[in-house]
């Protein structure tokens, strides 16, 4: 394998931090940060950056070490980490396979048609299935042993530890204090857990969950025991942002997303970003954030996902 591609993963440039002049936090005194993890991604290939470069590097580095060749991962059809899965397999020289919930789209659609493009060998199971199988890795059929098996969403105790990094990162760009807030979206829960873990206590760290069900405390509370971390740590969740449930939007979210790139220029997805900037200013608007200084927004990616969004939509977002 190619060892100039390993090193890309392990020495790369911090992502930028960019402050946004929202009048609703400058208002109140307050400064709104946003880590621009977006812009972190493996050169030319976009869906291979964000939270997902964070939750796949030490993932990847260990499939190397026990010397699997094939990636096996499991995703819907327009999941973020199935693409950031296919395209880090390419960069890196393994073979992938993506069990994706559901039948294959009559049509295709970007996110599929990105995966097959860079190799992913495609398997589409029943939704019962996918329930099963993701639920129980240990039932994977035997053709797959000595694969390296990456849950959904690239969850595990490896990505925690590639999220924790962000904080790490972030701590030596800026100097952050115990009422500063750090804030992420949550789909599984794992990227806030890895922040948290990150946090050391040092800073607060503020979940916004874009699914709804009321599971996250629990998951973020397993994820962080799974990973032993017993030191005191401020996190939390907001569970007034999503919007109607996971990939749920309306007229006011789109509307959100493109006034806020023509005003920042920054690109948000519907699924997790936007769901995430919109929460924070209502809650900022609330006099949530009273007194806590600086908030840092982590832009965690997942613009593979507009394409997808428009493709089904009708171009709505800009
Ligand atoms: C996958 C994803 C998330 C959710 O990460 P979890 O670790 O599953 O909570 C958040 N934002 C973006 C852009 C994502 O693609």
């Amino acid at each position: 394998m190619d060892q100039s591609n390993w090193h890309k993963l392990q020495k790369y440039q911090p992502s930028p931090i960019q402050e946004i002049p929202h009048p609703v936090f400058l208002e109140q005194g307050l400064q709104l940060l946003v880590k621009r993890d977006d812009l972190l991604h493996w050169p030319g290939a976009p869906a291979f950056g964000g939270n997902k470069w964070r939750k796949l590097k030490y993932n990847l580095l260990a499939a190397r070490d026990q010397g699997a060749e094939c990636l096996l991962t499991f995703g819907g059809a327009f999941s973020n980490h199935l693409a950031a899965t296919a395209a880090a397999a390419q960069a890196l020289g393994f073979s992938s396979v993506g069990m994706v919930r559901g039948e294959r789209p009559m049509q295709g659609n970007p996110t599929l048609d990105y995966c097959e493009a860079c190799g992913m060998e495609l398997r589409f199971i029943s939704r019962t299935a996918y329930r099963q199988l993701t639920s129980n890795l240990n039932c994977l059929p035997g053709e797959f042993t000595g694969y390296y098996v990456l849950p959904e969403g690239g969850s595990n105790t490896l990505a925690i530890q590639g999220c924790a990094e962000l904080v790490e990162e972030l701590s030596e760009q800026i100097n952050l204090g115990p009422a500063n807030y750090i804030a992420a979206a949550c789909g599984t829960g794992a990227t806030v857990a890895g922040i948290a873990v990150g946090s050391k206590g040092q800073v607060r760290v503020l979940g916004i969950p874009v699914v709804g069900g009321h599971f996250m405390e629990g998951a973020i509370s397993k994820y962080l025991a799974d990973y032993q971390y017993s030191m005191p740590i401020h996190w939390q969740l907001e569970n007034h942002y999503t919007f109607g449930g996971y990939a749920r939007f309306d007229d006011a979210l789109i509307d959100f997303i493109n006034d806020f790139n023509s005003e920042y220029q920054i690109p948000l997805d519907p699924v997790y970003t936007g769901k995430m900037f919109c929460g924070l200013i209502d809650l900022a608007r609330n006099g949530f954030f009273a007194g806590a200084g600086t908030i840092i927004a982590i832009h965690t990616g997942g613009l593979q996902g507009v394409a997808g969004f428009n493709q089904r939509w009708g171009n709505r977002i800009i």
